[in-house]
């Protein structure tokens, strides 16, 4: 997961698979932690675990976690890490790495007990992506995305775990797992206690603690849970609910039978712009839920949109990789991991479908699904056109192809959109890439996963012939896709036109980029810019130092954005730049920025042409 600062359109990504399997003789692996005590920022946490009959055994803490496709070391933030015996004493270790600890002496191993260190508050959060990260402030909030907390030992993945964590009292948990609670004689804290059937479902089951803020609402049989963290209680639950319903209402509606989830939670944490806390916006999924972490700065119908646009794509995994994924993501090694060649479909396809059920359930103009669209193909342009996508996505941890995460979501969902259109057109209009995702969650689901090579010969099977050549050419082969083409099938045509942008945005793409080793913010190179950037004489390359007075940087870019957007028209504003190392200072009046743009539109052809038929049968199938 990269951290394009200004770019909210990522998100994180794929699951592996709940198997409740809770076996009734084993003792569970028992994990405390305890949020009541917290010195120094950091969470004190043991794992206890059955008495080992080996001789040796190895405690981890996940490198990667699925949905992250990114190697974070979650062990990094583990300090005075300790191995006890029944006793009390301290037993002798070997820290091999930065995510695993040897204990040789293994049959006098009661448990393991260490502190956490969190993310938010570290500079740069080390690379972990924030939706991922962890958030520790005593008595304010916690974010526990627990493979942060909790590790396990070797062999022992499989096993069922307790957790038992201690709240102070005025904190409550948001999460879609279901709990017991004890009180402390005195009330001065409570323990929530939480039965997992295995490992994986702790780190599948994030807990966000923080003051009361929780609301819920009913969608055909499903409870849909909201936890917001607003640190200056800029929104609320009840503020952001009306938005989140009528998205997963129409969700419901586009997904039809397939879905079965029975609760969901929403955890969203809402970070301060104004001090270090976190700066990775997005999200990642869950099976019954999702974290979701946004500037607090955001504007109401912004921050909206954007859930709109991060939630759905979130809950669309429901289908993919949920119900359909390969062994690769069902029996996923947490510290070793290989991963599978079908993110174009994860991602992608997840992807497409969120854009997609906005236009079909009318949430959105079809003027601005084709935008969405054609600032995908501008994003994809960033991107290695001839790198299969399928051997990107298999390498998606190593370099060069790490680079090219971001494109999952750019040039995936276009893989989903141009095999949908080709399905409606080889089908006459009855078939299209849900109808096949549903075929193949028929055949699959969440208990069963695929042979990873096995997968086009399966998409084939339920689609047509001519599949295998769309595959081959544009998901495992060198070829770029022909958008035009595709376009043509449908009646539309791509064309240059003048658009109004953001005085740092076009659509989707920032005019600005930063560098986070230096945490600078500077104007791109190699693009033409708008018509006030213009004016204002930047150029590639320049490095922002102040505008109208003020120091920026990537920590808080997000004022910059916002207080652009409030811009009246005819105000000065000056900025001084670094150009070569010299300041300069530009100066401009503002005006509403233009840009020319390839916009995609729909040709004039009769309602009862094959292209407009084709056209509405992929919109409203
Ligand atoms: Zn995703």
């Amino acid at each position: 997961m990269k951290k394009a600062i200004y770019t909210l359109a990522f998100i994180g990504a794929l699951y592996s698979c709940k198997t409740t399997q809770t076996s009734k003789e084993n003792q569970p692996v028992i994990a405390s932690i305890d949020l009541v005590n917290v010195e120094e920022d950091k969470v004190s946490v043991s794992v206890d675990p059955d008495r080992f009959t080996s001789d040796n055994t190895t405690f981890y803490i996940p490198k990667t976690v699925p949905g992250t496709y990114s190697t974070d070391n979650y062990g990094k933030f583990i300090e005075n890490f300790k191995a006890l015996d029944y006793d009390g004493n301290e037993l002798e270790f070997e820290k091999i790495d930065d995510n695993s600890w040897n204990i040789p002496n293994a049959e006098n191993l009661d448990k393991v007990s260490y502190q956490v260190n969190d993310t938010y508050d570290i500079e740069d959060e080390e690379g972990v992506f924030s939706p991922s990260g962890t958030n520790i402030e005593a008595g304010e909030n916690f974010m526990l995305n627990l493979h942060g907390f909790v590790g396990y030992f070797e062999n022992k993945q499989e096993e069922p775990y307790r957790l038992l964590i201690k709240r102070p009292q005025g904190l409550i948990p948001g999460t879609a797992l279901s709990k017991t609670v004890a009180a402390s004689e005195d009330m001065a804290f409570k323990e929530d206690i939480y039965s997992l059937g295995r490992y994986f479902e702790v780190i599948d089951n994030p807990i966000m603690y923080a003051k009361p803020d929780t609301t819920s609402f009913m969608v055909e049989g499903m409870e849909v849970l909201i936890n917001v963290y607003s640190p200056n209680e800029k929104y609320t639950s009840e503020s952001i609910k009306p938005g989140i319903e009528e998205m997963i209402s129409a969700q419901k509606r586009f997904l039809g039978e397939v879905d079965n989830t029975g609760k969901y939670a929403i955890l969203l944490y809402l970070s301060d712009s104004e001090k270090q806390d976190a700066r990775g916006f997005g999200a990642l999924e869950h099976h019954t839920s999702t974290v979701v972490v946004l500037p607090e700065a955001m504007q109401p119908e912004q921050l909206q949109k954007t859930m709109t646009d991060v939630v759905s794509h979130e809950f669309f995994h429901i289908l993919t990789p949920l119900n359909v994924h390969s062994k690769e993501v069902h029996y996923f090694d947490y510290n070793d991991p290989k991963m599978s060649q079908h993110l174009w479909m994860y991602e992608g396809v997840t992807e497409y479908f969120a854009n997609l059920f906005q236009i079909n359930q009318e949430l959105i103009e079809k003027q601005d699904f084709y935008d969405r669209i054609s600032d995908k193909i501008k994003s994809a342009q960033q991107f290695d056109d001839t790198m299969p996508f399928t051997e990107m996505s298999q390498n998606i941890l190593e370099d060069p192809y790490k680079d090219s995460y971001y494109n999952v979501y750019q040039k995936g969902a276009l893989i989903g959109m141009a095999l949908d259109i080709r399905l409606r057109e080889l089908s006459d209009g009855e078939m299209g890439i849900l109808d096949l995702m549903k075929a193949l969650s028929d055949r699959y689901g969440m208990d069963k996963p695929f042979e990873d090579e096995e997968l086009f010969d399966d998409i084939v099977e339920l689609t047509y012939p001519e599949i295998r050549t769309f595959l081959e050419t544009y998901v495992s082969g060198t070829t770029p896709i022909p958008y035009n083409d595709f376009f043509t099938k449908v009646g539309l045509e791509e064309s240059e036109t003048e658009i109004n942008t953001g005085y740092f945005i076009k659509g989707q793409t920032p005019y600005i980029d930063g560098d986070p080793a230096k945490g600078e913010l500077f104007f791109r190179e190699n693009i033409q810019f708008n018509s006030f950037l213009q004016e204002l004489g930047v150029k590639g390359g320049d490095i922002i130092k102040t505008v109208n007075g003020e120091e920026y940087n990537i920590q808080n870019v997000y004022n910059l954005i916002m207080k652009a957007e409030s811009w009246e028209e005819g105000e000065e504003v000056s900025f001084v730049v670094m150009r070569d190392g010299e300041e300069v200072e530009l100066t401009a009046t503002t005006a509403q920025p233009t840009d020319t743009d390839t916009t995609i539109t729909e040709k004039d052809l009769p309602e009862s042409s094959k292209e407009v038929k084709l056209r509405n049968a992929w919109l409203k199938g």
